[in-house]
């Protein structure tokens, strides 16, 4: 990989404000306008997902069973035109093809457990709980961290009409048209996947984003059903691996099981972090009753639970979803090593619009180098989902309750980093995040997404690193406002397609992602020759923890990340990079910036964490800038150049009004 040239001078000083054509992050600094960025705006056909939605019977649609069992398991056999990705093919990921990816032997691995499925008592969770306010169908009982939007101040401007102080008429009914609204688009969506197919099995299934991990893909005569182990996306709709389970199940006329690992220790994963997503899973559990699809809580890690789960249930075929990090690629390949040799094991990326396999054959230098052969496949891959439908082969035994207390009581985590309150977690009230971001903040977000005070991102994060909300669903829905927000729509579409896809590319074919190793040469090289600089401030982690530093901006920052679990897109980048001028050296800095980042923000622990980092402070998908001390070649950023970006006093007084001001 050759090094990017360090640019000439021009632009340095106002480095936090100039963006890059070559390597330029995420708006790096600037707000990213579609006039002066390089971006291949998406071609993104306005009837592109009418073309598979409007068909209902696809060509290659056989009704009835397939031939054989074995031509069900094989992508690109199973009736529908597609290459498949051979086992243990190099590139493939799995097995010989990929093998340096396999991570460090042990880490985070934990001792064996035996398999146990959690014993029935009351939950804590019931229904009834925390999300009784989407039960009604309000899209805006949650609240945004600094937006301050939720129910409670529509609810206290309809009590303050019927007391006779209100003021305008429109008020009061602004709680049920809101309400109106969010039926209204669950049921487009819904009506949407109808179009597309009245089932999976119906749909032309693109077996470019499945793989198989296994040797042999024959299914087995006495199979009794098909499990899908959902890992990375915890969600029912819009999940091409349920879907490809599913359609699996439907063509071997077998019951489906869904089953999910929780393991007692992620990372570093904290309450926070598990109780999002336990919530979410239940809701996953909740929806799979209903569609007659067992869902299965299994403690344990899956090398420990699942080999036996699969013997006990005479499961016939598995399946399930990609995560490119290394200790997900471990849990698959254990799991792998333990099945019975004729369980055929498939694996589907359902977090990538264009599976990252496909998306490219390697590692990507730069968002420049990706961008285009990303919008190249989005007109095959960006189609509308088929909906998982109640299914119709019951299984012989139904899932044992789940006792969410006992889940609670089993995890080994910190549990003093409480959880939020701004984000409820569960698919139902990410999508209506996802509809609020739409009705209320898209307008904004091509030219305010930078201002850390203004309300223009989507808040998307937590629910789409928990997978309980598909990127593709978002942008399906998003792309439909392209006509009046065009800029907005093609900085989203950069964001949450582009800059997320190259993040998984990295991590995906660099094994090195979350260390200075894993930076380019010129990068490692300039960090080196740096790394003796006397630095102005030394702090410990623990001050860096406290925001406890001299810069009231990075405090704020790192402040509202403790406290809401969630720091601006912008701030991000000036706070890991202030974490490399401030510590001893460029490694301590990224440790220290990946530690605080998983341990607090809701969305960490994410390729998109990882990647972040390491642009901020080892330059990844950056290129050379012009020499100064500490960074070397590395993008620098100030104080002063947030100070030009916005009102930086009324974002530290936000977060921390005790600070004395500098
Ligand atoms: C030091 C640092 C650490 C970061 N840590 C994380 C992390 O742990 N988890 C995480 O999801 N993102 C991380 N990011 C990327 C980005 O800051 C967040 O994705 C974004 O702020 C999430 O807020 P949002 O959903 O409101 O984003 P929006 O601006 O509304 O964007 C929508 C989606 O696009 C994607 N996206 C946005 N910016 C980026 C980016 N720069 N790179 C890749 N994808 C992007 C995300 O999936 C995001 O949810 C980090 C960035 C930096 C510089």
């Amino acid at each position: 990989m050759s090094p990017a040239r360090p640019r000439a001078r021009r632009g340095h000083r106002r480095s936090t404000g100039s963006r890059t054509r070559r390597g330029g992050y995420r708006g790096d600094v600037t707000p990213l306008s579609t006039k002066d960025t390089p971006i291949n705006t998406p071609p993104l056909k306005k009837n592109q997902t009418k073309r598979t939605t409007t068909k209902k019977k696809p060509k290659n649609h056989a009704p009835g069973l397939c031939n054989t069992r074995r031509a069900a398991w094989l992508p690109g056999r199973d009736r529908e035109p597609g290459p498949g990705i051979s086992p243990r093919t190099p590139g493939s990921g799995l097995g010989t093809g990929m093998g340096r990816a396999w991570g460090s032997p042990g880490t985070g691995r934990g001792p064996g457990t035996e398999m146990s499925r959690v014993p029935a008592s009351p939950g804590r969770w019931g229904r009834s709980g925390d999300r009784d306010g989407q039960s009604t169908g309000s899209s805006v009982r949650f609240h945004f961290p600094s937006q301050r939007f939720h129910a409670t101040t529509l609810l206290r401007a309809v009590l303050k009409m019927r007391r006779g102080q209100g003021k305008r008429k429109a008020e009061a009914t602004e709680l049920p048209r809101v309400s109106q609204r969010r039926k209204e688009e669950e049921e487009e969506v819904r009506e949407a996947r109808r179009r597309a197919a009245p089932s999976v099995r119906e749909f032309k299934y693109n077996k470019k984003r499945v793989r198989l991990v296994s040797q042999g893909s024959d299914l087995k005569d006495d199979a009794r059903c098909i499990l899908y182990w959902m890992s990375r996306d915890q969600r029912v709709q819009d999940n091409w691996a349920f879907l490809y389970a599913q359609r699996l199940a439907l063509k071997q006329e077998l019951p489906l099981h869904i089953c999910f690992c929780l393991v007692p220790k992620f990372l570093d994963a904290t309450i926070r972090h598990y109780d999002f997503m336990l919530r979410g899973l239940q809701e996953v559990a909740e929806e799979c009753a209903e569609l007659n699809i067992p869902f299965h809580l299994l403690l344990g890690y899956a090398k420990d639970v699942l080999p036996a789960f699969v013997v006990e249930h005479g499961v016939g075929g598995l399946v399930t979803d990609f995560c490119p990090l290394r200790l997900p690629r471990q849990w698959v390949e254990d799991v792998r090593e333990r099945l019975p040799e004729d369980v055929p094991f498939a694996q589907v990326d359902a977090h990538n619009i264009v599976p990252c396999w496909v998306a490219s054959p390697k590692q990507e230098y730069s968002a420049r180098t990706i961008r285009g052969k990303i919008h190249a496949q989005l007109p095959e891959f960006l189609t509308e989902f088929p909906p998982v439908i109640h299914h119709p082969y019951p299984p012989s035994c139904p899932a044992e309750p789940i006792a969410w207390e006992a889940c609670y009581s089993s995890l080994q985590v910190d549990r003093t980093v409480k959880e939020v309150e701004w984000a409820t977690p569960g698919t139902a009230t990410g999508l209506a995040v996802l509809q609020s971001f739409i009705a209320e903040r898209l307008k904004s977000f091509g030219s305010h997404r930078n201002d850390p005070n203004k309300a223009a991102l989507s808040n998307l994060s937590p629910w789409f690193h928990f997978g309980q909300v598909s990127t593709q669903r978002a942008i399906l829905e998003v792309q439909k406002h392209r006509g009046k927000y065009k800029e907005s729509v093609d900085a989203f579409i950069e964001e949450a397609v582009v800059r997320r896809e190259l993040a998984e590319n990295f991590c995906y074919y660099n094994e090195n992602y979350d260390s200075v190793q894993g930076a380019y040469d010129w990068a490692q090289t300039t960090l080196k020759l740096h790394a003796k600089d006397k630095r102005p401030f030394l702090y410990k982690l623990q001050e860096l923890e406290q925001g406890a530093t001299h810069d009231p901006l990075w405090n704020a920052a790192q402040l509202q990340m403790v406290q809401e679990g969630k720091m601006h897109g912008f701030l991000r980048m000036y706070w890991a990079k202030k974490i490399l001028e401030w510590t001893r050296s460029p490694e301590e800095a990224l440790q220290f910036a990946i530690y605080l980042n998983d341990r607090y923000e809701l969305d960490g622990r994410d390729p998109n964490g990882y990647v972040g980092c390491l642009w901020s402070i080892c330059g990844i998908h950056d290129q050379g800038w012009a020499e100064r001390a500490i960074f070397g070649k590395i993008r620098y950023m100030n104080y002063a150049g947030c100070k030009r970006k916005f009102d930086v006093g009324q974002f530290e007084r936000r977060y921390a009004p005790c600070t004395p001001s500098q």
